[in-house]
């Protein structure tokens, strides 16, 4: 086991390549399932057993139950890798499992199938566990366990395939609506129905909450919440993808550069530049030729005496490829090179001349502007 990037989670396996993530949350969902199964599903369904056989059972089918999900995941994953396609981790939560994409899919045939991979996975689990439950040989604990797997995957299966964006249902609308329909207006159809099943979710979960069924009710509301908010953020995505298509880095930069010579004190450049113009950052000169960047970052790290001590060029990232920008570059690009450097602004060159400044905050100010004068 390995600690990931982020703390919630970590790493338990690696499958075929893909690294396999529990978040902490998964936890509760377990707990919840093992202890459901054990105190009500199998007592109810095989009453007068000793408890011990109720939570073996419970906690085998709760296992095998992850096992299950997880197999649906690795189906995404490996047709996605027979479009060409990186899985770059599968993660078990407490609304199932999630395999992260490096990319979307090329084209409304691929998203289609990659789709349609998992709950195909899961019909033929509830296949395969319906059979094992019918076998001479497997004993009647086995085949408890294994007929609620089969029920359990065909309910997996049929839940998912319900048309809401991003569950595997909406892809598979939006797959079959993008080759006629465009990218654009395919995800947006099925966003709406995502947004339009959370709310049915949502709804269903307060009526039971009036009923009196507390958690089955919260749990409703929860997961109607999580498709709400999942359907919303990949419509916006997508908007932003068509809202920066085809504009280069040379239609957002600012052209008109104030500039900081490298010889003065970082105190000197504080008071006659960050103070008076107000801008995060200035493109360093010496002579006629840029040498690097000074950010406003970059001055606060230093204390009042240290400012004074400091010339410019000693304070500046000097100029490397990571800052750097050409104005013909795909907009998106250069913005995923500024998360990257860690830096709201880059140097726009041609050759060895500056020719601007892309700025985060300009980048944001002319999306602003272009929505205003599209609607
Ligand atoms: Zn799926």
């Amino acid at each position: 086991m390995s600690v990931s990037g982020r703390a919630d989670q970590i790493q338990v396996a690696k499958v075929i390549g893909i690294p396999i993530y529990l978040h902490f949350s998964w936890l509760i969902i377990f707990g919840l399932i093992v202890w459901t199964l054990s105190t009500g599903y199998f007592p109810a369904k095989y009453p007068d057993l000793p408890a011990s056989s109720y939570w073996a059972k419970g906690l085998v089918a709760s296992l095998l139950f992850f096992v299950s999900i997880l197999l649906h995941e690795l189906g995404h994953a490996v047709v996605a890798r027979l479009h060409g396609l990186r899985t770059r981790s599968i993660t078990l939560f407490i609304f199932g499992g999630v395999a992260q994409l490096e990319k979307d899919p090329r084209d409304g045939r691929a998203e289609f199938w990659m789709a349609a991979a998992g709950p195909v996975v899961s019909l033929a689990l509830a296949g395969f566990f319906y059979a094992c439950a019918n076998l001479p040989f497997v004993g009647p604990s086995a085949a408890a366990v294994a007929k609620y797997l089969a029920l359990i995957n065909l309910i997996l299966a049929v839940f998912n395939l319900v048309p809401a964006f991003p569950m595997d249902g909406g892809r598979l609308l939006r797959g079959a609506l993008w080759g006629p329909l465009g990218k654009a207006r395919a995800t947006r159809i099925a966003s709406t129905a995502g947004t339009f099943f959370a709310f049915l979710l949502i709804f269903i979960g307060v009526f039971s909450l009036i009923r009196g069924d507390a958690l089955g009710g919260l749990w409703y509301i929860l997961i109607g919440w999580f498709i709400k908010d999942a359907s919303t953020a990949s419509y916006q995505q997508v908007r932003l993808d068509e809202a920066l298509r085809g504009v280069t880095v040379r239609d957002a930069m600012v052209d008109t550069v104030v500039t900081v010579p490298s010889a003065g004190s970082v105190a000197e450049a504080a008071r006659e530049l960050f103070l008076r113009t107000g801008y995060g950052g200035y493109p360093v000169t010496r002579g006629d030729a840029v040498i690097g960047l000074l950010c406003l970052k970059d001055v606060l790290r230093l204390s009042a005496e240290e400012r004074e001590a400091t010339s410019v060029q000693g304070a500046m990232r000097p100029l490397t490829d990571a800052i750097v920008t050409e104005p013909d570059v795909p907009l998106p690009l250069a913005i995923a090179r500024m998360a990257q450097a860690g830096t709201a602004r880059l140097l726009v060159m041609h050759g060895d001349q500056l020719v601007g400044l892309l700025t985060m905050s300009g980048v944001i100010r002319r999306l602003k502007v272009r929505e205003v004068l599209a609607t």
